[in-house]
Formats: structure tokens, C-alpha cells, sequence
């Protein structure tokens, strides 16, 4: 049954099973909004969901994998005959390439020495995999009275930081896979932007920081409630606020 006449606010965060995903999904629920929780494995996207409903969240599961076209439109399909729009996207999903290790032992990732077959798999999920996605949403954005796309990148993806010999990625490998997929991604969002800024359609990055997940082995020093929350500060600006931007919790990150 469609579910257009209630006019609550629908939300879909790709990668939201865990991590930093699962968190901006929790916030935005505690909002009030409808919460589309992607997932590429049902049932570990219906086990997260499960614990929100608890909480009081209005969660719905979609399986949606980035990287497999056929499941992303069958995804749009269903949100589109279920809700008929959708407000909010947050393009979460994302992979380091690595494994669950640490930047600072990515050694797969050093430029002279990376499989390429590696870089083509990250880049598959962390850039083609949100041009796949916001594609096949953006009709039902359209359709909303104040559409948001929010990208989760990185500070790795700023050149500003990490071509800065005394910055505080001097101390990393260098990065072939992931640190670029993140550059390509804030780039990606800008041309985004610049194309649906006269549509009302606010398109930024942001950078959660080093939140303690599965992806970095639980090495990092914020919680996700901490790292999702510039996530859903940017999915929820208002329509005087910023498109084509990068942020992460204290304002502007240098490109
Ligand atoms: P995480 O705990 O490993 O979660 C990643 C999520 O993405 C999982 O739900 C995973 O699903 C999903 N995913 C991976 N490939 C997918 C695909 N092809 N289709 C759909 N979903 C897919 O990692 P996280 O730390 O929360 O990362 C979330 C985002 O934040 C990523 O874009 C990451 O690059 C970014 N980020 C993280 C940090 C950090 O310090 N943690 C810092 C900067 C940026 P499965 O459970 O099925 O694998």
C-alpha cells in the first residue's frame, strides 16, 4: 500500500547494516523520518533494523547493493511504490579495499605496488556505486519538496591534507585505492550539484572522521553516533543551506 499520503520525511542510507550507516539511520529516525535501511544482505540489514523498530524507529529494509544495477532499480522501485518519493539519500556504502585493518597497515594500497584488480573493486563501490544509485533515485528526489543527497567521503580524500608532508597523513601509507575513490567522490559531488542546484537538489560531502567500526577494526577514536551526526546535519539543511560543499564536524574540509 502506498504510503505517499503521510507525508513524513523518507530517508535511504546505502551501507546502513552497521557502522556509521546504521548510526545516521538511528538519528534520522529519532527525527521523526521514514528510514529506508540498505543493505546488501537482508538479514543483517533486518537484524539492525530490528533493534531500531525497538527504539521506536520507523525502519523499512531494502537490499541494495551499489555495486549490482539490478538491485539498486529494483530498490528505487519499491520506494517508489511504497512512498512515491524520497526526501533524503545518504551515500554510505563504502569500502576501504583493505580488509578490516588500520590506514597506518594498508600496505596493499602503496601506489607502486597495488593490485589493480583491487583500486577497480574500490572504486566499483566507493564512486560508480553512487552514480549508480543517485541515478536511479533521482526521479523519486524530484519528487520531494526539499531533496538532500548526503556523500560520505573522507578527510583521505582531500588533497589539501593529504599532499601536506607535516599533515597528519604524513604518517599513513600512501594510498592508491581508497584515499583517490574519495577524491573522485567529493569531485563527483560538486559536477552533481553544479547539475541540480536550479532543481533545489543539495548535493555535499562530508567527512565523519575516524569512527570506530569493522572497517578499521575498531581502531578508531569516534563513536558512530559521533561520526554519523554530520551526516544527518547535512541531510537535514535547510533550502538557504550549502550544495556543493565538504564538511565534517566543525564546518568546511579543505578540497
Ligand atoms: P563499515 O562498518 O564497514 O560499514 C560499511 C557498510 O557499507 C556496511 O553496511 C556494508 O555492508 C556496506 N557495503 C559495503 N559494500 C557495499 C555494497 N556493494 N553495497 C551496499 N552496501 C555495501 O564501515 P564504516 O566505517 O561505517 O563506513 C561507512 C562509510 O564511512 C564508508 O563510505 C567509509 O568509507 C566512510 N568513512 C569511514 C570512516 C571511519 O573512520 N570508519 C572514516 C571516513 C569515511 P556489509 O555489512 O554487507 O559489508
Amino acid at each position: 500500500m502506498s504510503e505517499q499520503s503521510t507525508h513524513r520525511t523518507v530517508a535511504l542510507v546505502t551501507g546502513a547494516n552497521k557502522g556509521i550507516g546504521r548510526g545516521a539511520a538511528e538519528q534520522l529516525a529519532d527525527l521523526g523520518m521514514t528510514v529506508l535501511l540498505g543493505a546488501r544482505n537482508v538479514e543483517r540489514g533486518e537484524e539492525a533494523a530490528t533493534a531500531l523498530r525497538a527504539a521506536g524507529g520507523d525502519i523499512h529494509v531494502v537490499r541494495l547493493d551499489v555495486t549490482d544495477p539490478a538491485s539498486v532499480h529494483a530498490a528505487a522501485t519499491y520506494v517508489d511504490e511504497r512512498f512515491g518519493h524520497l526526501d533524503v539519500l545518504i551515500n554510505n556504502a563504502g569500502i576501504t579495499g583493505s580488509g578490516q585493518v588500520s590506514p597506518e597497515d594498508a600496505h596493499d594500497q602503496v601506489p607502486s605496488t597495488v593490485d589493480l584488480d583491487m583500486v577497480r573493486t574500490v572504486f566499483e563501490t566507493n564512486v560508480f556505486g553512487v552514480i549508480t544509485v543517485t541515478n536511479a533515485m533521482l526521479p523519486l528526489l524530484r519528487r520531494s519538496s526539499a531533496p538532500r543527497v548526503v556523500n560520505v567521503a573522507s578527510h583521505a580524500a582531500s588533497l589539501a591534507l593529504t599532499s601536506d608532508p607535516s599533515g597528519p597523513f604524513s604518517a599513513l601509507l600512501p594510498s592508491a585505492a581508497y584515499s583517490p575513490s574519495k577524491t573522485a567522490l567529493t569531485a563527483l559531488t560538486v559536477q552533481y550539484a553544479n547539475e541540480l542546484r536550479a532543481d533545489g537538489i543539495l548535493v555535499n560531502a562530508v567527512a565523519p572522521g575516524y569512527v570506530a567500526t569493522d572497517s578499521n577494526n575498531h581502531s578508531g577514536y569516534l563513536t558512530v553516533a559521533q561520526g554519523a551526526a554530520v551526516l544527518v546535519r547535512l541531510a537535514t539543511i535547510g533550502s538557504d543551506g550549502p550544495t556543493a560543499g565538504f564538511f565534517d564536524d566543525a564546518g568546511p574540509v579543505a578540497w
